[in-house]
């Protein structure tokens, strides 16, 4: 063994290098460099792999797992930038924190493999120098003399200027060239992105604006890891605020990432993101398209795409000297990936940080508990922006008890509710309501044998579109027709709606308003930046007087004449097990609320409820967040949960119940024992069939000093399961 070895290594004394391809269960393998290749690691390199060629990135020694006599050669380097050592460090710290292949989290940047082809070569024309037109024996005839002409005025400029202002063609280029008089060079593509305008004047800073800015500002001028919390109430100028630490970075020349939990809805903030900087911001996230998905790539990787403004997978971008990433509404489920990779941008966010040293800045009016327990334990900084920003104050809350003060039989709007809503309107003002439910109906029922109809895949009911005619499911999509009798009697007429959805709440709406301008807004109709854009300008152009619609009207927007905010049913979120509920109920509250009364005229929120001791509903009504966390945070400790232990989820699932039920519980038999930790389960996951998988779920709590990843790994290497059950590992699960 060892002989042979020794005379391999004699055959093969070339180098050898490890390469990650971009694929889901990839890890670096090991490659020969052919002789003469100049490599280095984080080049992108050509490999064979199987029987295709593949692209990865040397990722560095060789690991000498495999015989080199059995190795192949790379087939050659590919002509883009090469990522940076921390950008690979990442990707390995990634992989190793959510226990998934690192080829999985390398292709989360790679989704666009050909942006690393050779772009189209750009060529320019100039006058070679040293010769002039004497000397040589060519005939100048008058299309030649032009373009001569032209070059000596315009140095360097492309085929089709010099075609178009000398008014010839290609072929007298092309003898010019041929002659020696001109020399033609190739140069890189421009880039699509302008550097930003850093001489546009900042606007004037209130004094608790001015303090947190130059406080973000230092930071960035510190060049070092930190990681700060905006925490602002809604409307006092955060986004303003850390466009003094984004403008800071750039003006020391370094990359800034600023990522936002739903792009496509971020018309307005990008408009005050073109006021502040002139350019338009690079843009990575799911609807951009191949083309531009391409160059932005490029552009990020050279350096020249100096912001970015993205999704969760703007962060696995080859930033070439990033210096600052701001994750605005930090608490977003949003940012948490479910799928493949599932991991949460703000957390890995703050990783990236810490390799690169440099600030991390997460904004937000009602902060993660988790980022709330990183601040008192002094791991993340504070500013705190306390008011309003001018003369805006905040929306005062009102409760509404709806036991008390009754719609009537199925209408959802309460006559307090009504009678304010009148009385905005009267005063020329735009309400909202506030409804987190798409559809006309979340359940429909048959009245004769009481039959629900449910989706065939998922363990949920079909929700009522009654603009389309059907019933859809929102969590797979499947779609079937309202039938005119019961599928399970036979009854004829019978089936009804239960209960409200977007939709009926409009149907009570002009009934209630006939003269009034009443709009609907969920992601059924606003699900792009276009339709999301012309959405506020006609508010702001008035041509809405009441906007009905679900969270996605609760995040961001800023309407000044819209005064009135009222919440159907804010008990909706509460319901369920789900010990984050109250936090996420609270926090999306907040933001809706946080839509009233943010230009000159004060607002007002109305909480309809059922339950209105409920300590979210008084928190809310009261403003004291303070509270509101402390009682969680310790409810939380009750339990042991984030953030105090840590916590991981096993979601087993699969298409046969049976196959997955055995598969869970001889996971369960090899559940790790120890100091500090506790398994629990296996329990029918939250949604325990989803688009036709069966899923069941464990929950790992651990101390804060226990590796959990070390424990998982350990767990399922004594367990074997079939190939037709999947284990997904979800680190920092986001419900529990
Ligand atoms: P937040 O992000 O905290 O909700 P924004 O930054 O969106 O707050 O500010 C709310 C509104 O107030 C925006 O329309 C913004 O342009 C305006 N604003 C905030 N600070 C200032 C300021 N110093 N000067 C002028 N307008 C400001
Ligand atoms: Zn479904």
């Amino acid at each position: 063994m060892c002989a042979a070895k020794a005379i391999t290594g004699n055959l093969f004394e070339r180098r050898t290098v490890s390469v990650l391809p971009p694929l889901p269960l990839a890890g670096p393998y090991d490659y020969v460099v052919p002789d003469g290749l100049d490599i280095e690691p984080g080049d992108f390199v050509e490999i064979p792999l199987g029987r295709q060629t593949q692209r990865g990135v040397v990722w560095g020694d060789a690991r000498g797992d495999v015989d080199p006599a059995k190795l192949r050669e790379i087939y050659g380097v590919l002509p883009v930038p090469p990522m940076g050592a921390v950008a690979r460090r990442f990707i390995d710290w990634v992989s190793a924190y959510t226990l998934s292949p690192q080829g999985a989290v390398l292709r989360m940047g790679m989704s666009v493999v050909d942006a690393l082809d050779a772009p189209k070569p750009v060529f320019r024309f100039g006058l070679a120098r040293g010769i002039t037109e004497s000397d040589h024996a060519v005939r100048l005839t008058p299309a030649r003399k032009r373009i001569l002409g032209f070059l000596r005025d315009h140095p360097f400029m492309d085929q089709a200027d010099i075609l178009r202002e000398s008014g010839t063609g290609p072929s007298v280029l092309k003898g010019l060239v041929d002659a020696g008089l001109v020399k033609r060079e190739q140069m890189a593509p421009p880039s699509p992105f302008s550097p930003p305008d850093l001489t546009i004047g900042r606007p004037d800073l209130s004094p608790d604006q001015e303090t947190a800015a130059d406080f973000l500002c230092e930071k960035v001028e510190a060049s070092r890891f930190s990681t700060i919390l905006i925490d602002g109430v809604t409307g006092s100028g955060k986004t303003e605020v850390y466009f003094e630490a984004v403008r800071m970075a750039l003006s020391l020349g370094r990359q800034v990432m600023v990522l936002l939990p739903e792009i496509a809805l971020s018309a307005q903030w990008l408009q005050r993101f073109r006021d502040r900087f002139g350019v338009e911001p690079a843009l990575w996230h799911s609807e951009v398209g191949q083309a531009r998905r391409r160059e932005t790539w490029r552009a990020v990787a050279d350096g020249s795409a100096q912001l970015v403004v993205g999704a969760r997978s703007a962060l696995f971008l080859p930033y070439k000297n990033l210096g600052l990433i701001v994750v605005d509404e930090e608490h977003e489920h949003a940012f948490k990936q479910e799928e493949g990779v599932i991991y949460h941008a703000r957390d890995m966010a703050v990783a990236r940080g810490h390799l690169g040293g440099f600030p991390v800045m997460l904004a937000s009016a009602t902060p993660s508990l988790e980022t709330l327990a990183n601040v008192e334990a002094g791991r993340y900084e504070r500013v705190v922006l306390g008011q309003r920003h001018g003369v805006a104050v905040l929306p005062s809350v009102e409760i509404v008890d709806i036991r008390v003060d009754k719609p009537e039989r199925l209408r959802w709007i309460t006559p307090t509710l009504k009678k304010r809503l009148i009385e905005t309107f009267a005063a020329g003002e735009q309400a909202m309501l506030f409804l987190n439910r798409r559809g006309y109906a979340p359940l429909t029922l048959c009245r004769a044998c009481g039959h629900r109809f449910q989706c065939p895949n998922c363990t949920a009911w079909l929700v009522e579109h009654r603009a389309w005619g059907k019933l859809q499911c929102h969590h797979c999509g499947y779609t079937a027709k309202i039938p005119d009798t019961c599928p399970a009697c036979g009854a004829e007429e019978k089936l009804a709606p239960c209960g409200p959805g977007v939709e009926r709440l409009y149907e009570e709406a002009i009934q209630t308003f006939p003269d009034l301008k009443i709009e609907v807004a969920t992601s059924d109709n606003i699900s792009g930046p276009k339709a999301a854009a012309a959405l506020v300008d006609r508010v702001h152009n008035h041509e809405v007087d009441l906007l009905i619609g679900t969270q996605i009207l609760a995040k961001g927007y800023h309407f000044p004449m819209l005064t009135l905010v009222g919440v159907i049913d804010a008990d909706l979120g509460l319901a369920g097990g789900d010990l984050r509920a109250a936090e996420r109920s609270y926090q999306l509250l907040t933001q809706v609320a946080g839509r009233a009364g943010r230009g000159e005229r004060p607002g007002t929120v109305l909480l309809q409820t059922a339950d209105p001791t409920n300590r979210v509903i008084k928190a809310i009504a009261a403003g004291d967040r303070d509270a509101f966390d402390q009682v969680e945070l310790s409810e939380r400790m009750k339990y042991g949960m984030p953030p105090h232990g840590r916590l991981a989820a096993l979601i087993v699932s699969g298409k046969k119940e049976n196959e997955v039920d055995e598969a869970a519980w001889r996971i369960g038999r090899a559940a790790p024992r120890g100091d500090g930790i506790v398994v629990l389960g296996p329990a029918p996951a939250p949604l325990s069939l989803l688009r036709g998988r069966f899923r069941r779920r464990f929950l790992l709590r651990t101390d804060k000093s226990v590796k959990v990843q070390a424990v998982i790994q350990e767990w399922l290497a004594r367990v074997k399961t079939p190939g037709s059950v999947r284990v997904q590992i979800d680190i920092d699960p986001y419900s529990f």
